[in-house]
């Protein structure tokens, strides 16, 4: 292909903003709050699970604290029924009866009590529990939240930047021949990203091999608007006053 050395030239123009492209490319996948945010939203997902564990735990000693404050209320309102009883009977025998069982739920009422107690004490602490797990979700949400803003920013210039890269690129594009730049995308494709590299004091910037004997005699013969590739990477060779040919 035959190319003037000007429109050559500006294929490496056109391969240092494609660079640049791809360094911001890079950029925006590597942000350093990428990480971290992964790991809050592990810590996340770790806390939700302990969580709903801790608020299971806390329903079940409230409905058993419910179940046996409704059995102190039974007992209390058969105690008062029997008092009741016990003042309005002359029976000695019914008195005998009913002292018997006030006895009896009195005792009832004690291990109830005790009971509760130790109910309300798992009813505190699993409350407590998940209290700390609360605090701990909303530190995690609100340093998520300031990474994701941090992020947002970082993001938000990357692609301020990039457009400014993009509209460069498309003026200088609009410059170099249609066949020369399909050739030299093609090359950018299969070149890992760099389709025209300079040749500088006779080594290739694109594989930094140096042209030596026939090689060197071939490039060194071609007419200045010929393409020339790498022998080595196949990459566009351009030349320009600092090749050292
Ligand atoms: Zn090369």
């Amino acid at each position: 292909m035959k190319a003037s050395p000007a429109a050559q030239q500006e294929l490496l123009r056109l391969q240092s903003l494609d660079t640049r492209l791809q360094q911001l490319a890079h950029r925006l996948r590597s942000l350093p709050q990428t990480a971290p945010l992964a790991e809050l939203a592990a810590r996340d997902t770790a806390v939700r699970g302990r969580r709903s564990e801790a608020l299971g735990s806390l329903e079940d000693a409230r409905a058993e604290l419910a179940r046996l404050e409704s059995d102190v209320a039974v007992v209390e309102a058969r105690s008062s029924r029997d008092s009741d009883r016990l003042q309005h009977t002359s029976s000695v025998k019914d008195v005998a009866a009913l002292e018997a069982e006030l006895t009896a739920l009195a005792k009832r009422r004690s291990d109830l009590e005790d009971q509760e107690l130790v109910v309300m004490e798992r009813v505190e602490t699993a409350e407590a529990l998940v209290a700390g797990i609360e605090a701990e979700r909303e530190q995690i949400a609100a340093e998520t939240a300031e990474l994701e803003a941090e992020r947002a920013a970082a993001a938000a210039a990357i692609e301020v930047e990039r457009q400014a890269v993009e509209r460069d690129r498309a003026v200088i594009a609009q410059g170099v021949p249609e066949a020369l730049l399909a050739l030299y995308e093609q090359r950018r494709t299969r070149g890992g990203g760099v389709g025209a590299s300079l040749l500088s004091q006779r080594t290739c910037s694109g594989c930094t091999m140096t042209l030596t004997g026939s090689d060197h005699e071939t490039v060194r013969r071609a007419a200045s608007d010929d393409v020339l590739f790498c022998p080595e990477c196949d990459r566009i060779l351009v030349r320009t006053d600092e090749s050292g040919l």
